[in-house]
């Protein structure tokens, strides 16, 4: 049995070619990963060149612009703004003077399908009363469960800031000791069972797994604290939406010398034996000493690295790992205003656990489907010409799969998809649409690059995080490292943001270009603004 390593152990690094710092580096993709690292990369003095298939930067985190309206392509849940803050602070900005932001309050409301509903709010007091509606009992935990998932957060944001390089890394001291903590045997619902006994207000606090594409019953217990990040830190909303998070990084980037080529292809990653040295686009070739991947972890893998080259990610092994779930989406530019209708509302299901078969198991629709709502006009009348507004409907379903072919069921589930809007008081809908973009499954693959449409990448089950999540510094390949939903510590914006930290920390250690300006993993400070180099 091999000792316990420290929780402060050294980064191991891989030794850089010919000892050469490396002057230049490509990022394959301006999503919200790519951006981060081209931000820390050229404030470490490196020549970056952000290389993006799609005209606009963003990624799935992008803008969809037209008529006079404007909404946000995914994320809409601005959360934990604190990691962002930090990268910002470490390259010399202020986020919040920087891109605008309002802290929601309610952060959202939860209709039941089973009955009732919950307008949540970060207010501890009034919540309590909230809760107390559906459950006087369960009012009386809320306390118990922000203090636990506090300390499970504090004793987690080491384990989630680090990198996870191999097995030895799940031996460290910090993790080992978490473990009654966190509870790895235990699902989130299971978790929350603790605290909540009415199944409405578990949902309250478990229906977050969805942001990783996750049913309650199967999402590990850790992400407890994806709710509990939104009563402490909030639920934001950047104005103009998340998308302008993206594109005030992008000008930022830009501002520091970063090169951006969008609407340009990465067609092939070029290699020296097993390691990269560029690579290529219809436009020509462009050399590195290291590329940064952050296009969708299985699709950029099976479409630009040739198999024979991947020892661990072969295209065999990434058929048979398991996806997240995919979304079906509708932007619709609306002739006037929902006035009633909070910024953001999830009606869940009836028979939710039904549902949530439906999209893990059993790979069907439902007619009564579980859905989130945006009506971002009460907050950002910006987003749409006056006296009109926007709503962004999302549906939790299936990833691609050969049960549903959407060329068919589109315009059908689209349908039913108004009709229950109703339920959550938006009515007389079809007549007042004057702008509509859907998005299925199949779109979020052939226009999104997004492999089998799963929206949130490889599913978080324990068995395909940590260090058995495609790593940071890609263990296959040399000059190789990922960014982004697809590699630790995962998806969702807070986590996407963190892996760009991460990897620039391991890229420059092994550059020798002295990350520790970075910070450390788990420190309560960062060691910010730092002069650029
Ligand atoms: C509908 C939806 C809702 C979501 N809601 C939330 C939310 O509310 N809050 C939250 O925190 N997270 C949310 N997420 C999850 C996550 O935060 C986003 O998906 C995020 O944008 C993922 O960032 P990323 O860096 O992994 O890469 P992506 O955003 O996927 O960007 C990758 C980029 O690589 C580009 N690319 C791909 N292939 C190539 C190639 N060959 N050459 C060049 N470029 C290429 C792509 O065009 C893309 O721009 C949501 C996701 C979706 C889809």
């Amino acid at each position: 049995m091999p000792s316990l390593a420290p929780a402060d152990a050294p980064i191991p690094t891989t030794a850089p070619r010919n000892g050469r710092r490396p002057d230049k580096v490509v990022v394959i993709g301006a999503g919200p990963g790519g951006l981060a690292a081209a931000l820390m990369l050229a404030h470490a003095g490196l020549d970056v060149h952000v290389v993006e298939r799609l005209p606009r930067v963003g990624g799935r985190c992008s803008a969809i612009e037209a008529d006079g309206f404007r909404f946000d392509l995914g994320p809409t849940f601005f959360l934990y703004p604190l990691v962002l803050e930090r990268i910002f602070k470490l390259i010399g900005r202020d986020l919040h003077a920087e891109i605008p932001m309002v802290r929601l309050d309610p952060q959202y409301r939860l209709k039941f399908g089973s009955g009732g509903q919950l307008d949540c709010t970060p207010d501890v007091a009034r919540m309590q009363a909230e809760i107390a509606r559906l459950s006087p009992a369960d009012a009386q935990n809320l306390q118990r469960y922000l203090a636990e998932n506090r300390h499970k957060l504090e004793s987690f944001r080491p384990v989630l800031e680090r990198p996870f390089l191999g097995w030895r890394d799940l031996l460290r001291w910090d993790l080992v000791k978490l473990l009654p903590i966190l509870r790895p045997w235990k699902s989130i619902d299971g978790e929350l069972g603790r605290y909540f006994a009415d199944p409405r207000v578990r949902l309250a606090f478990t229906f977050q797994s969805k942001y990783l594409g996750m049913s309650p019953f199967n999402c590990p217990s850790l992400f407890s604290i994806l709710s509990f990040l939104e009563y402490e830190y909030g639920v934001w909303h950047p104005y103009g939406g998340c998308a302008a998070v993206s594109e005030g990084m992008a000008r930022i980037a830009a501002e520091m010398g970063v090169k951006f080529s969008l609407g340009e292809e990465v067609e092939e990653v070029l290699f020296d034996g097993r390691r990269a040295v560029g690579v290529r686009t219809a436009a020509g070739e462009y050399r590195a000493d290291a590329v940064v991947i952050n296009a969708d972890f299985a699709g950029a893998m099976t479409r630009l690295v040739p198999d024979r080259l991947r020892r661990r990610w072969t295209d065999a092994k990434i058929a048979r790992k398991q996806f997240s779930c995919s979304t079906f989406m509708l932007y619709l530019g609306i002739d006037g205003r929902y006035d009633a209708l909070p910024h953001h509302t999830v009606y869940t299901a009836d028979d939710y656990m039904a549902n949530l078969g439906d999209i893990e198991v059993r790979h069907t629709l439902t007619a009564d489907t579980s859905f989130y709502v945006q009506n971002a006009g009460v907050t950002d009348p910006g987003l749409a010409p006056k006296g009109m507004s926007t709503l962004y409907v999302l549906a939790p379903v299936t990833h691609k799969h050969p049960n549903v072919d959407w060329a068919k069921e589109a315009p059908r589930f689209r349908a039913q998809l108004i009709r229950q809007l109703e339920k959550v008081g938006v009515t007389d809908l079809e007549r007042r649409i004057r702008f509509e973009r859907m998005v299925t499954p199949d779109d979020w693959e052939s226009k999104y690059a997004v492999h089998r449409g799963a929206t949130f990448n490889l599913a978080h089950t324990f068995g395909q995080m940590l260090h058995l999540r495609p790593r940071n510094r890609f263990e296959d390949l040399d000059g190789v490292y990922l960014v982004g939903g697809g590699t630790h510590p995962g998806s969702g914006l807070p986590v996407i943001y963190e892996s760009a930290r991460i990897t620039a920390r391991l890229l420059l250690a092994d550059f020798g270009r002295g990350p520790a300006w970075l910070g450390v993993p788990g420190a309560k400070e960062i060691p910010g603004p730092v002069a650029a180099r």
